[in-house]
């Protein structure tokens, strides 16, 4: 029996530290079924309450490179002074299984992969206000305030980038953005060419030559 789509969609999810796309992308996950969540590789240290190979796999900085080296990621950059990358392997066993993907990558990997590769849906997550922002990141308490302090520096030149991506989601009342990012998975799930023809084929033109 032939699969109804064809292949999995990639959507490539950016925004400032302290947007709320954590929070966005793992409660979307968690509700839409065949969304699956490509879990990054880094050499920052784990946040209290961040779980292994759940939130991140935490490397370190030698080992982050020799996977470099060998070219085990799609895209990686160095974010606030610790290197995040994506490993291709689990990209691929992920839409091998026919899942639609989220990365949840900055504005630099976000552009590699755009640059390599067709067909990725980008959406870039904006806080209401930049105190809305500071204030999030203060409360959040897993940063220490210099560590706040060079976020927010970044968060400026992060959101210039905001016209290099398909959508913009203003992250204020919390239930809003995420029907909003749903919308943008859905819309993509539905579009013709994601069908697979081969199941239409099987499904219904064989059943008219009959
Ligand atoms: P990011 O992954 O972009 O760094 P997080 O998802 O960790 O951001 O969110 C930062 C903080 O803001 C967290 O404490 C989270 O609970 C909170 N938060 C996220 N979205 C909202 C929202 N719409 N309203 C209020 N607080 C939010
Ligand atoms: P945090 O340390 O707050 O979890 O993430 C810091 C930044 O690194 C965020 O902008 C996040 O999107 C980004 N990031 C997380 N994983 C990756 C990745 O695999 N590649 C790249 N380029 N950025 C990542």
């Amino acid at each position: 029996m032939q699969q109804k789509k064809s292949r999995g969609s990639l959507f490539v999810v950016s925004a400032p530290s302290g947007a709320g796309k954590t929070t966005l992308c793992r409660r979307l996950v968690s509700s839409q079924p065949g969304l699956a969540f490509s879990v990054s590789y880094t050499t920052r240290q784990p946040r209290q309450g961040e779980v292994r190979d759940v939130d991140y796999t935490f490397v370190g900085r030698e080992d982050f490179l020799s996977m470099a080296g060998r070219g085990e990621f799609i895209e990686w950059a160095e974010v606030h002074g610790a290197l995040y990358g994506t490993s291709g392997k689990r990209l691929e066993a992920l839409m091998e299984a026919g899942n639609d993907v989220i990365l949840d990558i900055d504005t630099q990997g976000a552009m590699q992969i755009k640059e390599r590769y067709e067909g990725g849906t980008y959406v870039f997550i904006l806080p209401p206000s930049f105190e809305v922002l500071k204030k999030r990141l203060e409360e959040r308490m897993t940063d220490a305030k210099e560590e706040i302090e060079k976020r927010l520096r970044r968060a400026v030149s992060e959101i210039r980038s905001y016209q290099r991506y398909d959508y913009v989601i203003i992250n204020d009342v919390l239930e809003n953005a995420l029907r909003e990012l749903e919308a943008i998975i859905l819309s993509r799930r539905v579009r013709a060419q994601m069908i697979n023809p081969l199941w239409l084929e099987e499904g219904f033109f064989k059943q008219e030559e009959q």
